[in-house]
């Protein structure tokens, strides 16, 4: 079989056209992440509006892997950086438009931006979205949500590129919603959004993002370098209370902590390399699993490539292992499903029946 060239940085600066964004190769994206570590993109593209970005997407060669990030609030980029090309969106998709009870806003704005300037033109329905770090664009791929309201619960449509720079707008119905995730192709890229919300009085909006911002002041590591809940919520239970009762809470990998005060979320306490993050993580689902017998589904997305000399999952704990565990993938791992040994999952509550996806990967 031959396999396609796949032409180097240099060549594919070469083979495009003008374009009035920007070219960085090089670019060190995963130190602006929210976690602050990670390596480098190949090549950074910051495209200055959507003409811009369809006409780069069309020349793009399909060889070359493409990644989008938004603020990187819920991602944990590897050490040995992201190959091939990251896009990401600027000023020129940072436009916010309210007419009545309706907002256009650009995939770059951030969600928080869109909570408080409804709240000012008093429209009810997104507060939720004042506690959320990320962008527009982070929310409609993650479907964000929060104190019992998604993304899909205010989208009237979503505007995204296709990998050849096509135009298509999606429905609510069409974005595929589930929870944490949205079922549009992963390569395609949103560029704006057209929401929903009801008309509301000034202050009960104000005291319900006064109440929002309390309540995670109070309960989650909002100032650390964080990358929010590490790990999806099984149906029925909590991800923080399985890793409560597995003992993790407090837990350390290198520079990498799960949080004291939330321990769903990871910190890097000031210089945690992305495999500490990761393999902290792991140890986690570890043990969550001997202890519970569920297989936590990672939230946060991991990208790009580890670098050489780091493993996958290494313990520093002299743990007995169970079998197996780390070839398990999450759907494999159904509590009350056969081990791969043959034996029967470890502890698993007959009545739990969690049925857990695969993780999306790169
Ligand atoms: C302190 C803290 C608290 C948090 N609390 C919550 C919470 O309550 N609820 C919640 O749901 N999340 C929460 N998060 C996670 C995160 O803020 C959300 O998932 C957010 O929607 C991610 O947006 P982002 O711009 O940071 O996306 P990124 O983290 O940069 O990317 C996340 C995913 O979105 C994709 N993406 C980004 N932009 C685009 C685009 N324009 N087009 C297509 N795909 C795109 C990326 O490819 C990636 O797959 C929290 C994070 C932190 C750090």
């Amino acid at each position: 079989m031959i396999s396609a060239h796949r032409p180097s940085t240099a060549e594919l600066m070469k083979l495009l056209p003008p374009l009035r964004g920007q070219l960085i190769t090089n670019a060190p994206v995963g130190k602006q992440t929210w976690f602050g570590v990670g390596g480098p993109a190949e090549l950074l593209f910051r495209p200055t509006d959507a003409a811009d970005l369809a006409v780069f997407l069309s020349v793009l060669p399909p060889e070359i892997p493409l990644t989008v990030i938004g603020v990187g609030s819920n991602l944990l980029i590897r050490d040995g950086g992201i190959p091939g090309v990251v896009v990401r969106l600027g000023r020129g998709f940072a436009e916010l438009k309210i007419e009545q009870a309706e907002i256009h806003a650009g995939a770059a704005v951030l969600g928080r931006i869109v909570a408080f300037a409804a709240a000012g033109a008093g429209i009810a329905g997104f507060e939720f979205l004042s506690g959320i770090p990320g962008s527009i664009g982070g929310s409609l791929r993650m479907n964000a949500g929060a104190y019992g309201r998604e993304i899909k619960d205010v989208l009237i449509s979503a505007t995204a590129l296709d990998r050849n720079g096509g135009t298509y707008i999606f429905d609510r119905r069409q974005m595929g919603f589930s929870y944490r995730r949205s079922g549009v192709d992963p390569g395609w890229i949103f560029v704006e959004t057209h929401l929903l919300g009801t008309a509301g009085d000034h202050a009960v909006i104000a005291a319900q993002l006064a109440g929002i911002r309390c309540a995670r002041e109070a309960t989650q590591p909002v100032r650390a370098r964080t990358g929010g809940s590490t790990f999806k919520n099984p149906p029925g239970n909590s991800a923080w209370r399985l890793i409560d009762a597995a003992g993790c809470r407090g837990l350390r990998r290198g520079g990498a902590m799960v949080s004291e005060k939330h321990a769903n979320f990871l910190i890097n306490t000031g210089d945690a390399t992305a495999a500490d993050l990761e393999g902290l993580g792991e140890e986690v689902r570890q043990r969550v699993c001997e202890a519970s017998g569920i297989v936590l589904e990672w939230e946060i997305e991991r990208i790009g490539q580890q670098l050489p000399e780091v493993k996958q999952v290494v313990s520093p704990f002299p743990r007995k292992r169970r079998p197996g565990y780390a070839d398990l993938e999450p759907s494999q791992a159904k509590p009350g499903g056969r081990w791969p040994t043959g034996r029967q999952s470890p502890r698993t509550p007959a009545s739990a029946g969690v049925t857990l996806q695969n993780e999306r990967r790169r």
